[in-house]
């Protein structure tokens, strides 16, 4: 059987709670049950609490933007892994937004990755170059570098839990991004799945999941889900407008359903 397809829309700090409840309620009104698409929301921390009461769970998984690494203690301001185990099934971890504004390191990013996994939620491991590292041929080595440190320590079992998104940061809106060219995506996204089998073997590397992420929208997403490489679509513009987003879904379902 085909993987399922996953469609993940990171609202990134858009939307306040009536606001993400609206668009639940009219992508509810969209969106159908598909058994071979998996739909993920990941509103604002504050957004998911509400949401989770909300939603129909036959139709979507909620996932967190971020969190911190640490169980529980004295970090003001933070929200743990830990305390949204109830709540969430995914976990965005080292989006390039984090990476830049925030300042967070493989290291980190390797320390957000074990708190996800310990907590029994599946992190969505964020990759991808920028534009200067992509100039300057060292695509591959960064790709390298974020992968490999962001598996550290994970056991073949914990990885069989783990989704990694390529990103180029080039290409997301939120930095003035131009759209990648499928083949792009298709060959860097292969690179990948051999990191990931030359860490933890070809079995492992064939039934992870692996993202692509970057200005998707309605009208491109049949050109990067038809690769074979691609196993779905993180998408951040886009899955802030009904419309949008449920035309991707739909656009993922049909594609499924071809494939059959
Ligand atoms: C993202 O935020 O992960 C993203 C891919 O954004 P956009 O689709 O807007 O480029």
């Amino acid at each position: 059987m085909n993987k399922k397809l996953l469609i993940v829309g990171n609202w990134k700090m858009h939307l306040n709670v009536h606001q993400s409840s609206l668009l639940v309620h009219r992508l509810q009104e969209r969106i159908a049950v598909h058994h071979d698409v998996e739909v993920v929301l990941a509103p604002s921390m504050l957004a998911l609490q509400p949401i989770s009461m909300q939603i129909d769970r036959r139709y979507f998984r909620l996932c967190a933007q971020d969190a911190y690494y640490k169980d529980e203690g004295g970090y003001t301001g933070e929200v743990s892994f830990a305390m949204l185990g109830d709540l969430v099934h995914y976990a965005i971890v080292g989006h390039s937004s984090r990476r830049i504004y925030f300042g967070e390191t493989l290291d980190i990013v390797r320390d957000k990755v074990q708190a996800a996994v310990r907590n029994e939620i599946t992190p969505i491991i964020c990759v991808g170059e920028t534009r200067q590292e992509r100039d300057a041929g060292e695509e591959k080595q960064v790709l390298h570098d974020q992968v490999t440190t962001a598996l550290m320590n994970l056991t073949g079992k914990d990885i069989e839990n783990v989704v990694i998104a390529y990103e180029p940061v080039w290409a997301i809106s939120a930095f003035n991004g131009t759209i990648a060219k499928p083949e792009d995506a298709q060959k860097m996204i292969a690179y990948i799945r051999k990191q990931v089998s030359d860490l933890y073997g070809k079995r492992a590397a064939e039934s992870m999941s692996i993202l692509y992420g970057g200005s998707v929208n309605e009208h491109d997403v049949r050109s990067y889900l038809s690769l074979p490489e691609v196993d779905g679509v993180l998408v951040g513009a886009a899955s802030l407008n009904y419309h949008q987003f449920s035309e991707i879904v739909k656009v993922a379902h049909q594609l499924q359903t071809e494939r059959k």
